[in-house]
């Protein structure tokens, strides 16, 4: 008799356990994805895996009888959750606050994408053929919402209507648009997160994060309002909001049908450009071509595998992501395309978990004015005899030497941190072989200005040259030239 190995079982909530994150010894607690027989976990030293229950299941049972039907399960797992509502056509929901703290509900569809038109195709004109009729929609989109200059096509809903349904009819080219999308209207279980600006409605077994926001929409009969609690209007409803902590767990399992912190699977931090929002679940705009480093950080001593999959999925294009670690972020680098809109999702193999990172092209006259050196620059910038030099991890100079006499007034002069805060930096200091501290010592910052002063110190004490490396991003390295002996004071 065969016996697959199954990378993942149900728990039972019915989420999706990597083996990886399985509990040793748990007995009749996991159980088949596709024929709900009880698996087990078998954790050898070489080989985890589950396997179903010895005696329980006789050959044919269980669809999975091949490896062939396990991997094209896992392979199911890839396509992102946003990719399969928008083959189902749904309409994805959302809450979020405006300025003054008025909730709004908003729906959002995809828009189109360059790559659907020929070269020669007249895009205006093809949308201007889109006919589009609503229920349920405030100011309903037009043909010219779906461009692909457009990140998305967002719409304000009525939140006491019934359903919400937009039907575009247009030419064949625009199959990815054409048809009825649709959303279930309000009802009293419906629960939203993500964050004060956009929180998506979601389904029960999904698990949260600490320090998300939760929109619960009641019929309004809440008992008591704690600290950080609110209970808003929308339309007809009364919507509790609260963030997910520690002590909001009780209000979790109140009103968050069944949503879990526990269980939280891992982080992806848009960390360049620096302006973005870190986790929001909204486009990134950045100019066309520009870098965009994405950190993902697993759940404490777990160690699994991220794919980068592209939304929609296309055969051959998954990125695995080197596993650096238990716990430790491994970051994925790419760029925002050309023009209009590149999606990709963040996927932990062997789970449904999927984060969506949504990158489009906005020429930057088109945007708000922010400092030049905000955009998708990491690195040390080194001003010398009037030039200044980016070193970067990512770009394209790595090294420099720095010829005139440093101090610790001077080197704080010369060189000037260039991107996000938090992100972790390792100063490695070398020495000569002769010299004391031979052949090197490391410290770790956060806030490489401060620790400038310092470094003139050892400078002036003899230190060559540094290694300053950006947390699992890549290094840079500064040569201190022949410094003059008499400018060191005791
Ligand atoms: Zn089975």
């Amino acid at each position: 008799m065969s016996q697959v190995s199954i990378p993942f079982g149900l728990d039972p909530h019915g989420t999706e356990v990597p083996i990886s994150e399985a509990i040793r010894g748990k007995l009749d607690y996991y159980y088949c994805p596709k024929c709900d027989n009880p698996l087990t976990p078998r954790m050898g030293e070489q080989r985890r895996y589950f396997a179903h229950k010895r005696g329980v299941l006789e050959d044919d049972e269980c669809p999975l009888s091949s490896q062939r039907d396990v991997d094209r399960m896992v392979d199911d797992l890839r396509t992102s959750d946003i990719e399969k509502q928008e083959s189902a056509r749904q309409i994805r929901t959302y809450i979020g606050e405006e300025p003054g703290g008025r909730l709004r509900l908003f729906g959002v569809v995809p828009s189109t994408e360059w790559e659907q038109f020929g070269v020669a195709a007249d895009v205006e004109a093809l949308l201007q053929e889109c006919t589009i009729s609503t229920n349920g929609v405030i100011h309903p989109p037009t043909g010219r919402s779906f461009h692909p200059s457009e990140p998305e096509v967002l719409f304000e809903l009525d939140p006491d209507a019934a359903e919400f349904t937009v039907t575009v009819d247009g030419p064949d080219h625009l199959e990815s648009i054409v048809g009825e999308w649709s959303a279930d209207g309000l009802s009293a279980s419906d629960i939203f997160v993500g964050d004060q600006t956009r929180a998506r409605r979601t389904h029960s077994k999904r698990q949260i994060k600490l320090g998300e926001w939760v929109y619960a929409v009641t019929d309004g009969s809440v008992d008591t309002l704690g600290e950080e609690m609110s209970l808003d209007t929308l339309g007809e409803w009364k919507i509790l909001a609260f963030p997910a902590r520690e002590d909001t767990t009780e209000l979790l399992d109140t009103y968050g049908a069944n949503l879990r912190t526990d269980e939280y699977g891992f982080e992806a931090d848009v960390i360049l450009p620096a302006e973005a929002h870190p986790t929001a679940d909204k486009p990134i705009e950045s100019p066309p071509g520009s870098t965009v480093l994405i950190g993902v950080t697993p759940a404490e001593e777990q160690d699994p595998m991220f794919e980068i999959v592209s939304i929609p999925k296309r055969k051959g294009d998954t990125v695995e992501l080197t596993p650096t670690g238990p716990g430790n972020t491994r970051f994925y680098r790419t760029r925002v395309p050309q023009q209009g809109s590149k999606r990709v999702s963040v996927h932990q193999r062997n789970s449904s978990r999927h984060r969506l990172i949504h990158l489009h092209a906005v020429e930057a006259e088109d945007r708000q004015p922010l400092a030049e050196s905000m955009y998708g620059d990491l690195g040390l910038e080194i001003n010398q005899d009037g030039q200044s030099v980016l070193l970067s991890p990512i770009g394209e100079i790595q090294s420099t030497t720095i010829e005139s006499s440093v101090t610790p007034a001077t080197l704080p002069e010369m060189i000037d941190y260039v991107g996000p805060e938090g992100i972790e930096l390792e100063i490695k200091a070398h020495f000569p072989l002769d010299h004391p501290e031979a052949p090197s010592f490391s410290r770790s910052t956060k806030d490489i200005e401060s620790d400038l002063g310092n470094i003139g110190n050892w400078v002036m004490q003899g230190c060559i040259a540094i290694d300053v490396t950006f947390e699992g991003i890549g290094s840079v390295s500064i040569t201190f030239g022949e410094q003059s002996s008499e400018e060191v004071k005791p």
